[in-house]
């Protein structure tokens, strides 16, 4: 029998090789960007057409590379950064493992120039399969320029496996902004498609979130800072009030390196707690540094997870801090002092919130019970909560699907109706009453106008007299690209104009315009938290979101008139008896009922 094992090919090998380190263009942005800070470089520019795909190229002003270093970086654990076992526990350098350029090259066609400073000529190398194809003297300025072109032009397969240029653009973006994130001593310049998205001027670190996260967190920001001889953390986080529902802006760095960790972002929430919306998650820009020997950073392809020698050390840390910060921001307006041990967990720092929520479920009491638990079987009694435990007629259930009939003796235009708690509506049965939840009532109506609505029926738009002019952030930018068509026939007319920037020249007719810019703001948020969180599909995702955003709200007093309509709207609805979310916009409660609880049979 012949042999059948065979050692594979260097370009091979470094294919699968690649496969764990280059997995799409934001890959390549994240490794160059990091050799490039590696190389000390004091500005970066990073160049990208078709989200990457067909070039990823990055330009620094760094160390640059000697000819001979030039060829070798390309070959597999090629690196300047470690040379023995020993400095992999003593880690500086974001890489250390000399795989990118090697898998890069084995993936994509590359074009490399460089040139150190104590040499005039530089070098340009062309590189494909693997192979230095060329290399030529180059006249280039101090640093290197690495430019990854047609990335998979020889794994077919893996390129089909790319999304669509937006989905591309924004990983990238995400991993632009981790990097320039980490190093706002940098300057940092982002051109796409031969537009400039980004030029970030070198400053604090405050400064470098504002521009990348936007404007809106200019005063919204509490600085945590706190040392010890173990480790050191810095940054900031969201005031509780910019709390999102999808995950959003969160951000850990330990000496430098993003990082995801399920367990600080626990240490993170907790300190949040009793100041936040369970469902909610606040932002954090943060900073852990520590002595590299306590962290192993090579426990991951991506080295994008990390080990810590005392993982518990860390998150009580990290829980204190932000505590600590939080608690300084509520009160120091009148008492500046430093950290006393018990002031963290004092409940008076946490008194602005709770006391709001005490109020809010207080005047909600009634209906907890109904709106907590939505359905009657999950109710139950309870002898302090005599509103709990009713027997409430069985919600129709969403898969039912049947239209909100009423009783043909109702004549509704001489029903009275009232509203109650400005949440509900009351509207009395020949045998009892419905209690309509006037928010839910009125997301299905909206769901269902814009369901009806496509590119042959758009819904009609109201020019707007004075367009507003939205500024968003480049990841929010992408999104809104995305939707604009969609947004168009929904009745939505928004114009871009310029970098980030957007001009809003209608609203739909049939609705009051006004606070656009934060509408938008609202709009992408709540989009990203059910197209990518909840993973439902695109349309849907739209329907859903801005039939949330143009319902009117629970808390809103409603005039008889209006009150009418929201009752005759709903019941033309095809399914006005469910939310577009599956809950049920109204109960109802039969004479029958009222009896048994009363007593009577
Ligand atoms: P690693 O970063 O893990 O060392 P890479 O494959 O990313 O591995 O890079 C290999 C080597 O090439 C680096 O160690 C460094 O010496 C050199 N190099 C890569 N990019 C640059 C750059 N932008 N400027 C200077 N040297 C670079
Ligand atoms: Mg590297």
């Amino acid at each position: 029998m012949s042999n059948t094992i065979h050692v594979l090919p260097d370009h091979i090998a470094n294919q699968i090789a690649a496969g764990e380190v280059i997995q799409r263009p934001a890959s390549a942005v994240k490794e160059l960007l990091e050799n490039a800070v590696d190389a000390e470089a004091t500005e970066i520019h990073l160049i990208l057409n078709d989200a990457g795909k067909a070039l990823v190229q990055v330009i620094d002003n760094g160390k640059g590379m000697s000819a001979a270093d030039a060829r070798l970086c390309f070959e597999r654990h090629a690196t300047s950064k470690i040379n023995q076992i020993d400095d992999l526990f003593q880690i500086r350098t974001m890489g250390f493992r000399g795989e990118a350029l090697a898998s890069i090259a084995a993936v994509a066609q590359v074009e490399l120039k460089t040139r150190p400073a104590d040499t005039e000529v530089g070098t340009q190398l062309e590189v494909a399969n693997s192979r230095i194809e060329t290399e030529a003297p180059v006249a280039t300025p101090v640093g290197t320029s690495l430019a990854m072109k047609n990335l998979f032009f020889n794994v077919p397969a893996r390129r089909n496996f790319l999304k669509s240029n937006a989905a591309e653009m924004r990983h990238i973006l995400e991993e632009f902004t981790r990097v320039a994130l980490a190093f706002p001593d940098i300057r940092f310049q982002l051109t796409a498609n031969h537009q400039q998205l980004y030029q970030l001027e070198p400053g604090s670190l405050k400064q470098r979130i504002v521009q990348l996260l936007g404007n809106p967190y200019q005063s919204k920001l509490v600085a945590v800072q706190e040392q010890t001889d173990y480790l050191n953390i810095r940054g900031f986080v969201g005031k509780p009030e910019t709390a999102k529902k999808t995950r959003g802006d969160q951000y850990f760095f330990v000496n430098n390196r993003y990082i995801k960790s399920a367990y600080l972002h626990h240490a993170v929430m907790s300190a949040y707690q009793a100041l936040i919306a369970s469902d909610q998650f606040p932002s954090y820009v943060l900073f852990i540094d520590l002595d590299p020997a306590q962290v192993d950073v090579n426990v991951h392809p991506t080295k994008q997870e990390i080990k810590f020698e005392d993982e518990k050390i860390v998150y009580a840390f990290v829980q204190a801090a932000i505590r600590h910060a939080l608690a300084q921001f509520s009160i120091t307006p009148t008492l500046d002092f430093e950290l006393d041990a018990g002031i963290q967990s004092l409940s008076s720092i946490q008194q602005p919130f709770t006391e709001e929520k005490k109020q809010a479920t207080a005047g909600s009491r009634l209906f907890s019970g109904f709106t907590q638990a939505h359905q009657a079987h999950r109710i139950e009694r309870s002898a302090d909560k005599p509103w709990a435990g009713l027997p409430i007629r069985e919600v129709p259930s969403p898969e039912a699907q049947q239209p909100s009939l009423l009783p043909t003796s109702i004549d509704l235009e001489h029903t009275v109706l009232t509203q109650l708690l400005q949440t509900y509506i009351i509207l009395p049965l020949p045998d009892g009453y419905r209690l309509l939840h006037q928010q839910r009532a009125h997301e299905r109506i909206r769901y269902e106008k814009l369901l009806a609505a496509d590119a042959q029926k758009p819904i009609a738009s109201q020019r707007s007299m004075f367009p507003v002019t939205i500024e968003l952030n480049a990841s929010e930018a992408t999104l809104l690209d995305e939707l604009l068509p969609e947004l168009q026939e929904l009745g939505y007319l928004i114009e871009p104009f310029g970098k980030h920037t957007y001009v809003v020249q209608g609203t739909p007719a049939d609705l009051d315009s006004g606070e656009e810019q934060q509408t938008i703001h609202w709009l992408l948020e709540q989009y990203k938290y059910l197209a990518i969180e909840l993973k439902l599909p695109k349309k849907e995702s739209l329907l859903r979101t801005l039939a949330r955003q143009q319902a009117i709200r629970s808390g809103q007093m409603l005039t008889e008139r209006e009150m009418r309509e929201l009752v005759q709207e709903l019941l033309q609805c095809k399914q006005g008896n469910v939310s577009p979310d599956g809950h049920p916009t109204y109960l109802e409660f039969r004479s029958g009922q009222l009896n048994k609880l009363f007593g009577f049979q």
